[in-house]
């Protein structure tokens, strides 16, 4: 039994649907520019570069619908919809045939994002964790389970502010599809159970303000809402 100088952080963890128990966090990852309309809102070429990854704290999620606080040090806040895989069983080298394996079910995430630091951070090459991983970055649905909606790898994906549509994608659309993503990232970390996948956003990013109700949904999946205050 270790004694710590401080009482030690509450574990970060997301609810299940129709489950008591809930997931327990670890890590969360996410893919970059992974919808072809969106690398090019970017102003980039979405010819199947390899796909990369940045990451944000597991603390940065907002759970159960809660309210999002606008952050600090920005005056650009950014949605990025997105489909989250959360891990269930580990690994390294995965094979994309085994990949679909590791996954222990899917949420509707936000990404949001400081664009007006990411910009910047860009332009001096710098990194991104200011502009992605900062608190309250990352609202999420409750999990599904792979037992209950099997692998969603089609589908619509959308998101409303205030009841207007601002994007809507298909997850087939995604370059990467969920299954090279686990294969490319369990190349770069040993994946562990409760670690967090972004996988990326369709195209129509835009900005939020204090007040804007979101409401994402994605086929066959579930949903995510938070208002920003
Ligand atoms: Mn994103």
């Amino acid at each position: 039994m270790v004694d710590y100088v401080f009482e030690p952080p509450v574990l970060v963890a997301v609810p299940v649907v129709g489950r008591a128990d809930q997931f327990p966090v670890r890590r969360i990852f996410c893919v970059g520019r992974n919808y072809a309309a969106h690398a090019r809102e970017m102003g980039h070429d979405p010819n199947r570069e390899p796909p990369f990854f940045f990451t944000k704290p597991a603390d940065a999620l907002v759970t159960g619908g809660a309210d999002t606080p606008y952050p600090t040090a920005t005056e650009n806040l950014h949605h990025e919809m997105e489909l989250v895989v959360a891990i269930g069983t580990g690994g390294t080298n995965i094979a994309p045939a085994e990949a679909l394996g590791h996954v222990f079910g899917y949420a509707a995430g936000l990404d949001l994002t400081r664009r007006d630091l990411q910009d910047e951070a860009k332009a001096m090459r710098r990194p991104w964790d200011m502009s992605k991983g900062f608190d309250a970055s990352a609202p999420i649905g409750d999990i599904a389970t792979v037992a209950s909606i099997g692998h969603p790898l089609a589908g619509r994906i959308a998101l409303t502010v205030n009841g207007q549509a601002r994007q809507q994608g298909d997850l087939a659309d995604q370059i990467w599809p969920v299954p090279d993503v686990i294969a490319y990232l369990s190349r770069l970390v040993a994946l562990a159970p409760g670690d967090l996948i972004f996988t990326g956003t369709p195209d129509g990013v835009g900005a939020l303000v204090r007040g804007d109700v979101l409401a994402g949904e994605i086929a066959g999946v579930g949903s995510v809402h938070t208002r920003i205050i």
